[in-house]
């Protein structure tokens, strides 16, 4: 029988080739092992969903992201690992974790696929497609498929294997890309911020940062290299270039400290080095709030409106994922195949859907499997 190439053996390669009937699949693995992405997700537990969840959670076509979301949501997924002894813990922010280790999601997702035959240590370089069969070409052989599923993820964190094989496809056979960007990482300083760089190791409760239209809310972490931590990941998705803002006191009200006998810098809820080094920035004089003058106060305020305009990003060494992908106008949400090429499938991170901190990457790496999985079977 002509197998079903899936290739790459991360989220959601494993996915489809667990909800795939016995010996249809061959997954075609670069790593020595599959799942590595997943081991190192999540701080080493897998933030594997969230319980709140929908298209603008997500960067990309919303209705096309919502129609995959619909077929195989967080409650979907929750049952399905619950079905397989896997039951997840619920954390802050509505996420849902491995209770120990990520390696309990891994061995569920490593037991329900070991049924296809999964090739390690073996990348593929190059697809064809004839008459009716594609021809895969790996290091090791030729592999006749009569279907292949692209699952070979973005271009974030190249050490776990990330390679651009899945956009190279595409294109090949006629797909375009949309352009693609390191996201959910850190940014780098201008030189008027550097300052921020001697805070590195210092972080902020629940800043909000405003990119566009976009507001992100979590903490903020001040790096060797620049600004990190969850409010900074999530704003680096929908940063194209240009200037954010950051509110370090949302909340706040100045009211609250008018005729106090507290020098500022003790009566705002920041951490003494931050607020001390943000003063000096912004060249106001720490002495009562009331001793300030009317242009001092206006500047202080700016601690609600702090604008910056980002050097760049710390790039894909250390991206959690890689934004912009395969064009999802060219793909068809009730069956993930290309509108372009039969039997030509893509799931996961290498399509143009991105999602914010909290999970929604791999829900949508297993949502999009179980979309491709379903429409197989009917193959
Ligand atoms: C440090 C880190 C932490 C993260 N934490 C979370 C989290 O907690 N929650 C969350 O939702 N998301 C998280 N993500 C993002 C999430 O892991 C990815 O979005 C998800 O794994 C994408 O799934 P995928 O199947 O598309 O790609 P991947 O899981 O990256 O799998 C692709 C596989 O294809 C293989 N491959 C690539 N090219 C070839 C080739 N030519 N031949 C053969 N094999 C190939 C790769 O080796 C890889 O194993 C994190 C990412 C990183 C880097």
């Amino acid at each position: 029988m002509i197998p079903i190439v899936i290739i790459g053996g991360g989220a959601s390669g494993l996915m489809l080739a667990s909800l795939l009937p016995a010996k249809n699949a061959i997954v075609i693995e670069s790593n020595s092992k599959v799942g590595a992405k997943l081991l190192v997700s999540g701080g080493g537990r897998c933030n594997v969903t969230n319980e709140v969840l929908s298209s603008s959670n997500y960067l990309g076509d919303q209705d096309f992201i919502s129609n995959v979301l619909r077929q195989f949501d967080q409650n979907a997924l929750l049952r399905w690992l619950e079905a397989r002894g896997l039951e997840l813990v619920y954390q802050k922010n509505h996420q849902y974790f491995c209770p120990n280790s990520a390696k309990e999601i891994v061995s569920v997702l490593v037991k329900d696929s070991s049924k296809q035959t999964i090739l390690l240590n073996e990348k593929v370089i190059d697809i064809k497609k004839n008459n009716d069969y594609f021809e895969i070409n790996t290091t090791k052989q030729i592999i006749k498929a009569k279907a292949v599923v692209v699952a070979s993820g973005g271009l974030s964190y190249p050490v776990l294997g990330a390679s651009d094989l899945g956009y190279i496809v595409a294109q090949k056979m006629g797909h375009r890309i949309n352009k693609l960007a390191p996201a959910l990482v850190g940014f780098t300083l201008q030189k008027e911020q550097f300052f921020m760089k001697e805070l590195s190791g210092s972080s902020v409760n629940n800043v909000e940062i405003r990119v566009g239209q976009k507001s992100c809310i979590g903490d903020l972490l001040f790096t060797h290299k620049g600004i990190s931590g969850p409010s900074v990941l999530d704003a680096s998705l929908y940063w194209e270039k240009g200037s954010i803002t950051i509110d370090f006191l949302p909340n706040f009200r100045w009211k609250s400290i008018i005729g106090s006998k507290k020098n500022i810098s003790t009566l705002l809820p920041l951490p003494k080095r931050v607020i001390k080094s943000l003063l000096e920035h912004l060249n106001v004089p720490d002495k009562t709030f009331d001793a300030l003058t009317k242009d001092e106060r206006d500047r202080l305020f700016g601690l609600q409106n702090y604008s910056l305009a980002p050097a760049g990003t710390f790039g894909y060494n250390k991206a959690e994922v890689t934004k912009g992908g395969v064009r999802v106008d060219e793909v068809d949400s009730h069956t993930m195949m290309s509108n372009k090429v039969d039997g030509l499938y893509f799931i996961g991170e290498v399509l143009d859907v991105t999602g914010e901190l909290g999970g929604y990457n791999l829900q949508w790496a297993f949502s999009s499997a179980y979309v491709c999985a379903e429409a197989l079977k009917l193959n």
